[in-house]
């Protein structure tokens, strides 16, 4: 089983969870962080640690979250490997309460 990040973490991008991760299985793009599901070992570690909330147990996606499990793996599969919290986009807090954000995920 895998954590995954979902929407919440497009244009926030805090990158709280990076530090706690025993495994480095997290990876950058350009406004989100994907996990690497065959990396991760479900310590559940990072999930309190998202300020949004976007990471979630594979088990707990809900029915709108699914597709962000195919995302996490395609993405992390390209991205650069991230092991260290950087300083999040000055616009973070504009973007955090914004539910429906799918469309603005870059590559
Ligand atoms: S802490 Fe949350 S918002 Fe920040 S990079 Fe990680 S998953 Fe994304
Ligand atoms: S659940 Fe554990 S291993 Fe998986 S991404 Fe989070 S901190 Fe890393």
């Amino acid at each position: 089983m895998t954590f995954v990040v979902t929407e919440s973490c497009i244009k926030c991008k805090y990158t709280d969870c990076v530090e706690v991760c025993p495994v480095d299985c997290f990876y950058e793009g350009p406004n989100f962080l994907a996990i690497n599901p065959d990396e991760c070992i479900d310590c559940a570690l990072c999930e309190p640690e998202c300020p949004v909330s976007a990471i979630v147990s594979e088990d707990d996606l809900k029915p709108d979250q699914e597709l962000f499990l195919k995302i996490n793996r395609d993405k992390s599969a390209l991205w650069p490997n991230i092991t260290e919290r950087k300083d999040a986009p000055s616009d973070a807090d504009d973007w955090k309460e914004i539910k429906d954000k799918r469309q603005y995920l870059a590559d």
